[in-house]
């Protein structure tokens, strides 16, 4: 086979294309529920259907290296399973590495008496009967991968575990993850209870999570991860709230003025309306009323004190991030809760995450990440910290600090680097902004929880975490509590 993309292209795809439909065929009792099956938009309706055979050239996904190219080169680069090749590298095209040339011969020892290996897998372009294709997928379906003793079970995670960029990081998330497992049971874990559990140690749906001491580092770092995500929500969010109601107050035709907009602002940092619509106590604080009232508010509404304001501040208090997070997710014009909810958001992550000590703790470079630097986690609590220093501002100075140098010239100077593609939602001309009507949206970043939890239930490790009992296997167990499997 000539090295050069096009033949590779030509090779790999009649081969994940029966994979793939395959995927879709597979009979074995613990298949489940399998997502995220690549090309599976094709392969899933054409499966349905039943056919006698399947031609191996059918057209299952438009990217030329299909799943390859779009996924499980980054991966199996990660994991040193291939060497790179192709522009600027060594090699004309990708290779295995020994590692991975080893990996490639225990899952062919898997499928090599299978009719379809023994009589199609040669063939670019061919007929394979379903019954074939079915006798394959019964050995080489991932799900067999985790139950049975699947040949390249051992190799794979060996190399999950030791192998490739910073291992040994992704080993204590594989405990990480395990213990949350094994300390859930009876309820389901999606996306959106991890990101509760390591941020709160509780959920919404009854689960509670204390981390093993051995984790207790790794639990820090994802929870800093996730501090970060609803600091960077509630500035979306205020984003998102400008640029609606720049477009709904006809900022498209007559730009408005920063005094309408700073008007607008404070007539919506009215925190009795807050209150009502959380059926909590009305506090009497508006935008005049000094910040470190709203600080001091919080802290009495979780029975606090400032230097315990973290640990007191749970899922069951009457204000909390989760709370004002899905609040903004179902009300996305209500300026009480996209204005008045938000400057609550940032308040809360600051009483968390702005005292001087948090910022010397190992997890902390995590609050500085960020493609822009200027909008970082870290630099956003050290200068509203230092706005204390020598002043006692209001509500409504910080929440115009926050618009002015985080949202209104954060997106001019984003939006001018995408120029001459137009994504300003707003511009600045004067003293106003000019609106510009496009879509946008509000959403956290994905956190790898589905890619993550996927991969330890098909490595055997422990259950599906979206099952309500996910329970570890012999191996989850010995890998959570003696740190390896060696
Ligand atoms: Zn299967």
């Amino acid at each position: 086979m000539p090295r050069s993309r096009k033949a590779w292209a030509k090779f790999y795809r009649p081969r994940e294309f029966i994979f793939s439909l395959g995927a879709k065929l597979c009979n074995q009792p613990n298949h489940g529920e399998m997502r995220n099956v690549v090309g599976s938009e094709k392969t899933s309706p054409l499966a349905a259907k039943q056919q006698e055979s399947y031609n191996t050239t059918f057209h299952y996904i438009d990217s030329d290296l299909g799943g390859y190219g779009l996924y499980y080169r980054t991966m199996m680069d990660e994991l040193e399973l291939i060497h790179r090749g192709g522009f600027g590298f060594q090699y004309p095209v990708d290779i295995p590495s020994k590692k991975g040339k080893e990996l490639a011969s225990a899952f062919r020892n898997e499928v090599f008496d299978t009719s379809y290996y023994r009589n199609y897998f040669n063939t670019d372009a061919v007929d394979v009967p379903i019954e074939d294709i079915k006798e394959y997928i019964d050995k080489a379906c991932l799900c067999q991968l985790g139950s049975s003793n699947a040949n390249d079970r051992e190799l794979l995670l060996g190399t999950f575990l030791h192998q490739g960029v910073e291992p040994g990081a992704r080993l204590s998330t594989f405990r990480m993850f395990l213990d949350i497992a094994s300390k859930t049971q009876g309820y389901r874990i999606d996306q959106g209870t991890f990101r509760q559990l390591i941020y709160f140690q509780a959920a919404t749906n009854g689960s509670t999570y204390k981390p093993l001491s051995d984790v207790e580092n790794t639990y820090l770092l994802w929870r800093m991860y996730q501090a970060r995500e609803y600091y960077a929500f509630a500035l979306n969010s205020l984003w998102y709230y400008l640029c609606w109601w720049g477009v709904e107050e006809n900022g498209t035709i007559h730009p408005k003025r920063f005094n309408e907009i700073e008007k607008h602002i404070d007539q919506s940092l009215n925190f009795d309306r807050f209150a009502d619509k959380f059926d909590i106590p009305c506090p009497r604080l508006k935008s005049d009323s000094k910040f470190q009232s709203l600080l001091d508010w919080l802290i009495t509404l979780s029975d606090a004190t400032e230097s315990n304001f973290d640990m007191s501040c749970s899922i069951g208090s009457p204000v909390h991030e989760h709370m004002l997070y899905s609040t903004a997710n179902t009300d996305r014009h209500d300026s009480c809760v996209m204005i008045a909810g938000m400057m609550v958001l940032l308040s809360l992550v600051f009483l968390r995450f702005g005292r001087p000590e948090c910022w010397t703790k190992p997890e902390w470079f995590i609050s500085r990440m960020g493609s822009e630097d200027r909008l970082s986690l870290d630099r956003f609590v050290r200068t509203l910290r230092s706005k204390f220093n020598n002043d006692s501002p209001t509500i409504g100075d910080v929440a115009k600090w926050v618009l002015n140098d985080y949202i209104i010239k954060q997106h001019q100077v984003v939006a001018s680097t995408k120029w001459p593609d137009n994504t300003f939602r707003f511009r600045q001309e004067g003293d106003r902004l000019q609106f510009f009507e496009l879509e946008n949206n509000i959403s956290f970043n994905d956190s790898r929880f589905e890619a993550l939890s996927t991969t330890l239930n098909e490595l055997g490790l422990c259950g599906k975490f979206d099952n309500e009992q996910h329970p570890l296997s012999i191996n989850g167990e010995k890998l959570l509590v003696e740190g390896d499997l060696r």
